[in-house]
């Protein structure tokens, strides 16, 4: 008879700093900590504190440098040293807490996607999100599903599976006829109840982030606004990425103990998918409980924007010529409207042109203006400035002339001249001009 071996605590270890490796990141380190064993010092780097730390390796993961290992005592050594020699039954320390978040965030499936529609028309943005649910649906091997709400609105559902659905939620009832933050919210909550899904997908447009931090809020779940990346790790946590500290960093935000992962997305961020004409999906049909006499608000009568002649949208444009601080004033901007009707294209500018009154705001690109996708983005006269570059970097082509060769807009730039505007923009439109007589 052989003697039962007797089971052996496999050591954890402790994280800890790899000296000059830390790249000061952003704190990635410290906000994936689950016991706030980490915090940063004036550098930028991490600071483990031992008593607190319980080995659990996700700064070490997290970290994009490498900067963090494990670190185990002579005796915590020999132990697994002794674990890997000899096939000694091995414990992992039992982690009752661990195992419930884990029972409780399995019981999510499924990327959604909020189709936002007004008056039956939908919005672009939703499509759009389309594209990167399939993505994110595909890499964790689950559903894509759009969210339909409205009144006699099926045909979105068709519309849904042409940009990719595996399925369509229709909730179709004359209550949802226009869009009130009560209805939607009782009708999305009620899906999500039921239905459990692990991420959620909205435009972040009026609408939808009006709608996103209100079911966040009453399902007690996490929302980041305004991401312009998203992908998932092993764990099927969503990495959700947005500018932060005013634009100076790219945060990485997880909402790794709440499901479902909620993210909102500002139009033209993500690329349309190609539409596949005929695809087909499973429609299904949804009553949800809420009466319009549960609804506080009425609409008594709706006043279109009345969006006057000189509106432009830059945010829709193929062709944007945008100036900045360096084209010294209001007047100089008639050179760039005159490259713009050449290419057919608008004009857009920097925070800065806006600040000083040269544009109006609706121009403006970037963090605090409009994201665009333009197939031709000229930035004239514009430094670069990372708020102005999460805007318009997305654009199939930057062409950017400054006069300053190391200004930053050249780093994305896919052309770069170097040299004056007012001498480069009047000969490109000559130059335009002669191609189109030619
Ligand atoms: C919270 C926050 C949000 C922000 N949001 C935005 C935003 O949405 N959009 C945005 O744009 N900014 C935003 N900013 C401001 C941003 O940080 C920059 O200050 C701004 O983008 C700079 O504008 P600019 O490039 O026009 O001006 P500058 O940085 O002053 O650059 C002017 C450029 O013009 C060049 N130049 C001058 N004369 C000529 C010439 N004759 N020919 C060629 N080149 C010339 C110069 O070399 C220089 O590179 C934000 C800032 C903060 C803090």
């Amino acid at each position: 008879m052989t003697e039962a071996k007797k089971p052996v605590k496999k050591p954890r270890g402790k994280a800890r700093l790899i000296e000059g490796r830390c790249i000061a990141c952003g704190a990635r380190c410290e906000s994936s900590c689950p016991v706030n064993a980490v915090s940063m010092n004036d550098a930028g780097e991490p600071l483990v504190l031992d008593d607190k730390c319980i080995g659990c390796v996700k700064c070490v993961k997290v970290c994009p440098a490498q900067a963090l290992e494990m670190f185990f005592t002579p005796e915590e050594q020999r132990i697994l040293d002794e674990l890997a020699k000899s096939a000694q039954v091995e414990v992992e320390e039992e982690d009752p807490e661990a195992k419930a978040l884990a029972a409780k965030l399995a019981a999510y499936r499924g990327v959604w996607v909020f189709v936002e529609q007004t008056e039956g028309e939908p919005a672009r943005v939703s499509w759009e999100l389309m594209g990167k649910g399939r993505e994110l649906a595909d890499a964790i091997g689950t559903e894509l599903v759009a969210i339909v709400l409205g009144d006699q609105v099926e045909s979105l559902c068709r519309e849904a599976f042409a940009y990719g659905a595996d399925q369509a939620i229709l909730v179709d009832a004359p209550v949802f006829r226009h869009y009130r933050t009560e209805a939607y919210l009782k009708a999305l909550c009620h899906l999500i109840d039921g239905r459990k899904p692990e991420i959620i997908l909205m435009g972040a447009t009026g609408l939808g982030r009006d709608l996103a931090g209100a079911v966040a809020t009453v399902v007690g779940t996490g929302l980041t606004a305004d991401c312009t990346g998203l992908a998932v790790d092993d764990k099927r946590n969503l990495m959700q990425t947005r500018p932060a500290f005013g634009g100076n960093i790219m945060a990485t935000i997880m909402c790794d103990k709440f499901r479902p992962q909620m993210s909102t997305v500002r139009p033209h961020v993500m690329p349309l998918p190609e539409r596949r004409e005929g695809a087909s999906g499973e429609i299904v049909r949804v009553e949800c409980p809420v009466e319009e006499r549960d609804i506080l608000t009425k609409v008594l009568e709706i006043v279109k924007d009345q969006k006057g002649k000189d509106h432009v949208d830059v945010a829709g444009a193929e062709f944007i010529i945008s100036g900045g601080r360096g084209m010294m004033g209001p007047d100089n901007f008639a050179i760039l409207k005159e490259l713009a009707d050449e290419l057919g294209g608008v004009v857009g500018a920097s925070r800065s042109a806006v600040d000083a009154g040269w544009m109006p705001h609706d121009r403006q690109v970037g963090q605090t203006g409009k994201t665009v996708r333009p197939k031709i983005y000229i930035a004239c006269g514009i430094s670069g400035a990372i708020q102005h570059l999460v805007g318009m970097q997305e654009s199939d082509l930057i062409i950017a002339i400054n006069r300053d060769k190391d200004a930053p807009i050249f780093e994305v730039a896919h052309y770069g001249i170097v040299g004056d505007l007012f001498q480069i923009v009047p000969e490109l439109i000559e130059g335009i001009r002669e191609l189109k007589k030619a």
